[in-house]
């Protein structure tokens, strides 16, 4: 089972391919999180992306499509995956076209989630993970601001240094100009199901399966 889930920054991708990897037990690949993992350890890769990822920007496309075949390459891809993050422009496309051809990935299912960006403001300002139980929270649906509700950890939480308002904004308009085109792409060459992920996270997980097993069942 080989899934895609696309979507603007803050739409639930992540929240959701969390939850399908465990239900599914397929691997999580988020681009996004080895990033933040390699500028954590202070790698090559992590250097090279710290700053572009603190400003909003993109990191490459070799850079990315590099990442994406060495991770596919490395695990039991033909078990399963659900990869997060990754196309996010039209040249990542082509590459991601050509990684699965040589690993014969024939039929990957496309998952779009979709939302205003309003929505996507308010949570990405309000969203904030806990640095203990690594939990994401929005401050908004929580009882109490300083204790996670998951593990019960005081003061936890942390915020992602691209979840400001004005690298939030600037994000969605990276988005809007060069990230929409590949939904485009997607719906000409594979199956896809484009889903509101404004809806609450057990609502949204379940239209995600309801639609996995028409597509995988077909
Ligand atoms: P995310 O956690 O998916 O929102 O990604 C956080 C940041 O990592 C993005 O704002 C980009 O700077 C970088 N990033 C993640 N995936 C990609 C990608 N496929 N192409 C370019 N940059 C990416």
């Amino acid at each position: 089972m080989q899934i895609i889930i696309f979507g603007a920054p803050g739409v639930g991708k992540g929240t959701q391919a969390k939850i399908l990897s465990q239900k599914y037990n397929i691997k999580h690949i988020s681009t996004g999180d080895i990033l933040r993992e390699s500028v954590a350890r202070g790698t090559e890769l992590g250097l090279a992306a710290k700053e572009v990822m603190n400003r909003g920007d993109l990191v490459s496309d070799t850079l990315m499509g590099g990442l994406v075949k060495e991770t596919l390459s490395n695990m039991d891809y033909k078990k399963g995956f659900i990869l997060d993050g990754f196309p996010r422009t039209i040249e990542q496309c082509n590459i991601m076209d050509s990684i699965f051809s040589d690993l014969g990935i024939t039929n990957p299912f496309f998952i779009i989630l979709e939302a205003d960006f309003e929505s996507i403001v308010n949570r990405l300002t309000q969203r904030r993970f806990c640095n203990k139980c690594e939990t994401i929270v929005n401050l908004n649906d929580i009882p109490d601001a300083n204790i996670c509700p998951n593990c019960g950890a005081i003061g936890s939480f942390i915020e992602r240094k691209d979840d400001n308002i004005e690298v939030v904004k600037k994000r969605l308009d990276i988005f809007e100009e060069t990230t929409l085109p590949v939904i485009n792409y997607y719906q000409k060459k594979y199956k896809v199901a484009v889903l509101n992920g404004t809806a609450s996270v057990e609502k949204v997980t379940e239209n995600i399966l309801q639609n996995i097993s028409k597509y995988f069942d077909e």
